[in-house]
């Protein structure tokens, strides 16, 4: 199994935002998650990627125990994730924004930056040439040299999405990445989503627009009051009484 919780829990005093959940991830394919406001979606993703530490239970990916480890490390295994509420730099540039992504994950000892400024220099070089890369990736060249914050909705997503590619991730995590963009731009963030599968990365995404998820994703879980309620394909989710009735509020 390539990425899979087991028993994952999270308590908040007294409110479990993520009980019990056993879930596993398909390498090289869209899995998604979904359920009401509150359902404890985001907080999963904040489990797996190290922001929060769980209550019980465990997360693993490819048979190697990563829980409690930090999120730095956590990225440095390969996990990669998308914010809600987008943590970029308003008042930098798009490409500036990805360079520092790209620094994260090489992490440049400072004793060795101080000694040797020729491999800095390469490394700084790798850096820009990879942000680059992930720049033409996410069809952002036009807009590279613009403020993040001068950018539209849907530029920003692509922005969010190119921050995540440039640690060169094994796993994406995208909570609700098309949050708040129309329907045009909705199915051109789904086609780049397919592409990042297409260059073989396993993409996990958290979404509300349902006939989107229902088209793109190849495996679906459903959670509601931070319990699995329901798990399958579109089809299989599309039919299951306990998702419906979680949705009507029933
Ligand atoms: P979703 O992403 O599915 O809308 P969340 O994971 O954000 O849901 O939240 C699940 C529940 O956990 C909610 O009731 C929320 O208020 C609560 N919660 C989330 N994060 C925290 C936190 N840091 N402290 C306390 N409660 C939290
Ligand atoms: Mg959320």
């Amino acid at each position: 199994m390539f990425l899979e919780t087991k028993n994952l829990t999270k308590k908040f005093g007294g409110l479990t935002a993520v009980n019990n959940v056993d879930f596993s991830i398909e390498k090289g394919k869209i899995n998604a998650i979904i359920g009401p406001n509150g359902a404890g979606k985001s907080t999963f993703f904040n489990l797996i990627s190290g922001f929060h530490p769980p209550s019980s239970g465990s997360i693993i990916l490819k048979g190697q125990d990563i829980t409690n480890m930090p999120p730095n490390k956590i990225a440095e295994m390969g996990i990669a994730r998308t914010f809600q509420t987008t943590n970029l730099f308003e008042q930098s540039t798009v490409l500036d924004n990805v360079i520092v992504g790209h620094r994260l994950r090489t992490k440049s000892n400072l004793m060795d930056a101080v000694l040797r400024t020729k491999r800095l220099k390469r490394e700084e070089d790798r850096c820009r040439e990879k942000a680059l890369e992930v720049i033409r990736f996410t069809g952002l060249e036009k807009v590279a040299g613009k403020l993040v914050g001068s950018l539209t909705q849907e530029e920003k997503k692509r922005t969010a999405f190119a921050l995540a590619l440039a640690t060169e991730p094994e796993i994406v995590f995208l909570d609700e990445p098309a949050a708040g963009v129309n329907p045009d731009e909705t199915e051109g963030l789904a086609q780049l989503m397919k592409k990042m599968v297409d260059t073989g990365i396993t993409v996990c995404l958290i979404e509300h627009k349902m006939q989107m998820i229902m088209k793109l994703a190849d495996k679906i879980m459903v959670l509601n009051y931070g319990e699995k309620i329901s798990e399958g394909t579109a089809e299989e989710i599309r039919n299951d009484p306990a998702v419906i009735k979680a949705y009507l509020g029933g």
